[in-house]
């Protein structure tokens, strides 16, 4: 049976280095990160993650301010509040909570977001500087991915990954942080899509899998090889009469088939979507000392 990689212990390792650390910089530069979150409407899901954000900011000592709006706001309106964040010396990090109503441009959002602030990784300038592999600010869900990674001294140098999935906040940034040249990284990379005719000819042949599709249970035994290291990203909802809710959460694995194939795999729940709040929280801590060093 398969090593089950425990996000929620990891996720609160990071969370508590991150602690001691803003202990240290409060004292450096006598000032607390800040984040902004930005919401735009009532979508209950996207309620349920700002307020797991903003929770996880105020347990470390971020300071942590939430902005909601009424899914009528104008675009002139949305990009006024942000202009005031981006010139806001208090505030390192400005976080508009996708998807927006649909007369917004998401796009023009994002790009009106100050690059040095964008701790969700989503500006063409910090995905620019991903794929040429500078630091940059990474998107949240896959620099957990490869914290997850590290934690368990799965070393992707030379290994074949397989990504199922080509969005741009997970399938092709993971994709290309795995590529790089670096430490933690330097990985094989196919890249998958809905596209591809057989697709199991290209997950067999992985030693890292990453499912990255928004489809339940979708991956299967015999789409995996024989002690391959299986990561889930999916966050899918399906019926279940037997929970009070009347549904239950599941990952684009099937984890009971696969787990006795693989050598490590992530939950769902308890697998990387507890490592996205963190790693967010990490990019917060990142854009504070750059923004506050690029001062002296
Ligand atoms: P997305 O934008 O819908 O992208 C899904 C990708 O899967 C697309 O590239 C699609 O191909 C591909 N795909 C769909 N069906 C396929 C098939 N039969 N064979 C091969 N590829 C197929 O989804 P996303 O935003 O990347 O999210 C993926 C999943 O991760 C969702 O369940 C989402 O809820 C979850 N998620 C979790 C976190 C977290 O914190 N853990 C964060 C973000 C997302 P095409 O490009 O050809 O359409």
């Amino acid at each position: 049976m398969a090593v089950i990689i425990d996000g929620k212990k990891v996720a609160a390792q990071v969370k508590a280095e991150l602690k001691e650390k803003i202990e240290f910089l409060k004292i450096k530069y006598n000032k607390v990160p800040g984040l902004v979150t930005i919401l735009v409407g009532n979508n209950p899901a996207s309620l349920s993650y700002v307020n797991s954000k903003v929770k996880a900011c105020r347990e470390i000592g971020i300071n942590s301010v939430f902005e909601k709006f009424d899914a009528a706001i104008t675009q002139d309106e949305l990009l006024s509040i942000i202009k005031k964040y981006n010139n806001d010396e208090n505030f390192h990090g400005i976080l508009v909570q996708l998807p927006l109503p649909e007369h917004l441009k998401e796009d023009v959002v994002i790009e009106s977001i100050n690059p040095l602030k964008d701790v969700d990784g989503f500006h063409p300038y910090n995905v620019g500087n991903l794929v040429i592999g500078k630091d940059t600010l990474y998107p949240c869900t896959p620099y957990g991915i490869l914290e997850l990674l590290f934690r368990y001294s799965i070393n992707p140098s030379g290994k074949h990954v397989v990504v199922v999935g080509r969005s741009n906040i997970v399938g092709k940034p993971i994709a290309n942080m795995l590529l790089q040249k670096k430490d933690g990284a330097n990985a094989v990379v196919t890249i998958c899509h809905s596209a591809a005719k057989d697709l199991t000819i290209y997950t067999k042949q992985a030693d890292i899998l990453i499912a990255a599709i928004g489809k339940p249970l979708f991956i299967k035994e015999d789409m995996v090889k024989e002690g391959a290291v299986v990561i889930d990203v999916g966050i899918n909802r399906i019926e279940d009469n037997t929970t009070e809710k009347g549904y239950r959460i599941v990952g684009d694995v099937d984890f009971e088939n696969v787990v006795n194939k693989a050598s490590f795999i992530t939950p769902v729940p308890g697998g990387v979507g507890l490592m996205t709040v963190a790693m967010l929280l990490k990019n917060t801590i990142t854009a504070f000392e750059k923004i506050e060093s690029l001062k002296n």
